[in-house]
């Protein structure tokens, strides 16, 4: 469908993203995973994968043509200018993927579920963007037990990410999944309301 109504869904790490995002699912709004389909991009896209060997060599990749993701993470998360010129490469890529993708559904909108949309300032390739929040402490418990990882690392993992207070202001809809409110509702809510979104546009 071409000009298909697209809708950024996002939030800290463990706050539920893929959870809430499952639930619009439910309702048939088709989901792309941006992180999953980096991954698969890395893994197929030829014109990608010489960029990456150009920028970080040869052990980029493994002889089977797999990713090196050890040796790519060792590199990036300790050199910014590399992780920049990284996402330079990779975020492009994703966008056109995503566009295409998104070109060739047939719903009310479309969903992309990205950790790093207003890290990247991605909020601007969407008709609106949905935020996903829980407590700190919530999450932190939620990633060890989904990741089997040490308190220290998820803390690792959040240091890269805005506070969600930032996010809160650049946020169209918030949906608070922490347990105290029923997320279903919430959903459903955020739903209506991008469907009426969508007529006043379109
Ligand atoms: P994110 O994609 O934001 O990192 P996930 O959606 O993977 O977070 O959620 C983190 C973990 O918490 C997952 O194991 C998920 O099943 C669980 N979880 C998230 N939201 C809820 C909820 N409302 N009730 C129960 N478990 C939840």
């Amino acid at each position: 469908m071409l000009n298909i109504p697209k809708v950024g869904i996002t939030g800290g790490i463990g706050s539920g993203k893929s959870w809430v995002a499952r639930i619009f699912n439910i309702y048939g709004i088709p989901v792309y995973n941006a992180d999953k389909e980096a991954k698969r991009l890395m893994f197929r896209n030829k014109a990608l994968k010489t960029k990456i060997r150009q920028l970080l060599g040869p052990e980029s990749f493994h002889r089977n043509g797999r990713i090196n993701r050890s040796f790519i993470a060792s590199r990036i998360f300790n050199d910014k200018k590399l992780l920049k010129q990284m996402n330079a490469i990779v975020h492009p890529a994703v966008r056109e993927d995503f566009e295409k993708w998104a070109s060739a559904q047939n719903a009310e909108y479309v969903l992309e579920e990205s950790a790093i949309i207003f890290e990247e300032s991605l909020d601007k390739f969407f008709d609106a963007v949905i935020l996903v929040v829980a407590d700190k402490e919530i999450r932190i418990n939620r990633v060890m037990r989904r990741d089997k990882v040490s308190r220290k690392q998820v803390e690792e993992r959040m240091r890269n990410q805005l506070n969600d207070e930032i996010k809160k202001k650049r946020a169209d809809f918030i949906i608070l999944n922490d347990g105290s409110t029923g997320v279903i509702r919430q959903v459903d809510k955020v739903h209506k309301s991008i469907l009426k979104l969508k007529k006043k546009t379109s």
